[in-house]
């Protein structure tokens, strides 16, 4: 199964952030160069992530994002969820031509049911659980900490 993009970068973002001190607030352009995504995309994950309460973002002088305790203790398998939706592996509508095998295919339960147990290993991570050693030092290591005035 591919994660969808997005999924990917929401979960770099995360990380990113939970490496970072707690006071450091980089902002989106910083955290955007820090994990090597295109500024436009990493904005739109932002949105998504703070609208779902695991990210706060402040705008102005001081401010910059953060992780929210919702954000920190965060599941893996719930992010992964939240950005991949309820699509199905497979399209079995298939626009015009609907697959024919449809009305009695017993593939399609199967590859639900394997999704799901996909999402379901993912649960008991937390995003805290994915910046321990050695992933966190790598990330602090990836961008200088933003330098604010
Ligand atoms: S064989 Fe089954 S799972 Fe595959 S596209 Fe057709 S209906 Fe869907």
């Amino acid at each position: 199964m591919r994660l969808l993009r997005s999924t990917d970068l929401a979960l770099r973002v995360l990380m990113r952030l939970a490496t970072v001190a707690e006071d450091a607030n980089p902002t989106t352009r910083e955290v955007a160069e820090a994990i090597a995504v295109p500024y436009t995309h990493t904005t739109k994950v932002v949105a998504e992530l703070q609208r779902r309460g695991l990210v706060d973002a402040r705008r102005g002088r001081g401010g910059g994002l953060s992780l929210t305790e919702a954000g920190r203790t965060a599941s893996v398998g719930a992010v992964v969820r939240a950005f991949e939706g309820d699509g199905e592996v497979v399209d079995c509508e298939g626009g015009d031509t609907p697959c024919p095998v449809l009305p009695a295919c017993r593939l399609r339960g199967a590859l639900r049911q394997a999704q799901e147990a996909f999402f379901a290993s993912l649960d008991p991570l937390t995003v805290s659980d994915m910046v321990t050693t050695p992933a966190g030092p790598l990330l602090l290591t990836l961008a200088p900490p933003p330098a604010r005035t």
